[in-house]
């Protein structure tokens, strides 16, 4: 019999009725002879509602204090799951990541799993027990609460799944699988049977929260097969795993993820000389700014524009910094932009195929989606839009590139009309 890690998600676990579901399903694996280990999200709103709380007292909480406080959210769920299953007559246990213990380091609101102790959930399981874990909650070696940044619960279920050499581990949410986009903005998307790891790894970092980016990372470093499914009836999901290479033919393009959490500065007129990219970003880095796409011209008349682009909540920060320097670089003026979003089509059948780019860009061009920056990788391809062309533009690339169709490996799908 098998050994399974399933996770429920926030809407799974949203209501006393929707955990007696969760808590049947998991019934019917017991039943089935398998041993189950549930990690579980805090009910839908409810970290919300405690960074809500928070807020209220500090702008910007001090961030041990904040851990402990949302960490509370999968304390509540796990301890109510744990007592519906023994009244449904199956034995269970409820622990918090400091209890079992998933010890991460002491990076607050981001911490990093770092090891699982798996022997008391071992222990529980030989006593025909489930165990239930708190999602998205560690503990450091100090004994402080870390929590593992939002969407952290699938990345408890993987580190969980990974300890204990599951045979597969299950994330159970609101959607049966991974979609080639967001079904919820594109209705036609189309479930996904499979996904590579590489794919998802883009995907999640793209903006596709279907999965923690770190989750994906976790299962792909330790060979933990990833099941994505629905609470609400499946159709089996979707199996993220390693490409085989036994595929006969590789779709062109899995998915499209975007992103709305971006925002871009441009430096205009800056001097074209070494070392003017490492003064303009120097500065930023040093305020803990994270930067993602970062385009620079070649000069003319010695000098040159230089854009890059950073999370939208750190805009302001941003601003600020390279205001700060302007006038030490010689450039002539900084400007930002904090209404674009990030479309990306992403699929490792593009490594063997050209001419992607182009259907891309014509794509958008025949809407009138004027492209603000591009960056490419081997699998995958983003452009920055203005925001309110986001839905326009997902859609069209969605038609464009057949994707609502079970297959867009001919030839064909790449003429360009
Ligand atoms: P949970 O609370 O179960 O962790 P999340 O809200 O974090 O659920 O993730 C599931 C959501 O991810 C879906 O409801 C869907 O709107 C969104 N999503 C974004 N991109 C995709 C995609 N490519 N495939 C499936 N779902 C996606
Ligand atoms: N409750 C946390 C969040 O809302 C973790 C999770 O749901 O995975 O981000
Ligand atoms: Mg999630």
């Amino acid at each position: 019999m098998g050994l399974y890690v399933l996770k429920f998600g926030g809407t799974s676990v949203g209501s006393i009725d929707r955990i007696k579901h969760v808590a049947q399903l998991i019934g019917e694996q017991r039943d089935g002879g398998h041993d189950v280990v549930v990690a579980v999200s805090a009910m839908s709103g409810e970290t919300d509602r405690l960074l809500g709380l928070a807020k209220a007292i500090d702008a910007a909480p001090p961030p041990r204090e904040l851990d402990v406080l949302l960490a509370t959210g999968e304390q509540v769920t796990i301890a109510l799951l744990a007592m519906t299953l023994e009244t449904m007559g199956y034995a269970a246990r409820s622990y918090t990541g400091a209890q079992v213990t998933i010890r991460t380091d002491g990076v607050h609101g981001k911490a990093r799993i770092l090891a699982v102790d798996e022997r008391r959930i071992r222990a529980d399981l030989e006593l025909g027990r489930v165990v239930v874990v708190a999602g998205f909650q560690g503990v450091d070696a100090a004994h402080n609460i870390t929590t593992l940044g939002r969407g952290g619960s699938d990345t408890t279920a993987v580190a969980l799944a990974a300890a204990m050499k599951a045979d597969e581990c299950k994330v159970f949410t609101d959607v049966d699988g991974v979609f080639t986009t967001d079904p919820r903005m594109v209705p036609e998307a189309r479930r996904l049977q499979r996904v590579t790891f590489e794919e998802m790894l883009e995907m999640a970092s793209l903006g596709a929260k279907v999965l923690q980016i770190r989750s994906v990372e976790f299962a792909s470093k330790f060979g933990v097969p990833l099941r994505v499914l629905s609470t609400f009836g499946s159709n089996g999901g979707t199996l993220i795993a390693p490409e085989d290479g036994q595929e006969m033919e590789t779709p062109l393009i899995s998915g499209i993820a975007f992103n709305r959490d971006e925002a871009k500065i441009t430096v205009l007129g800056v001097q074209d000389r070494p070392g003017i990219a490492s003064s303009i970003l120097e500065p930023v880095a040093a305020a803990n700014i994270e930067v993602d796409m970062i385009v620079q011209n070649a000069g003319r008349d010695g000098s040159t524009d230089f854009t890059f682009t950073v999370h939208r909540s750190d805009f302001g920060k941003a601003m600020q910094v390279v205001e700060a320097v302007r006038g030490a670089i010689g450039a002539q003026q900084v400007i930002g932009d904090n209404r674009i979003a990030k479309i990306s089509l992403v699929g490792v059948g593009m490594r063997s195929h050209a001419g992607i780019a182009s259907k891309m860009f014509r794509a958008l061009a025949i809407e009138g989606i004027n492209i603000l920056m591009i960056s490419t990788s081997e699998i995958k391809i983003s452009a920055v839009v203005d925001e309110k062309y986001l839905e326009l533009g997902v859609r069209s690339l969605h038609s464009a590139f057949a994707l609502e169709q079970d297959s867009n490996l001919s030839d064909e799908s790449l003429q360009v009309n």
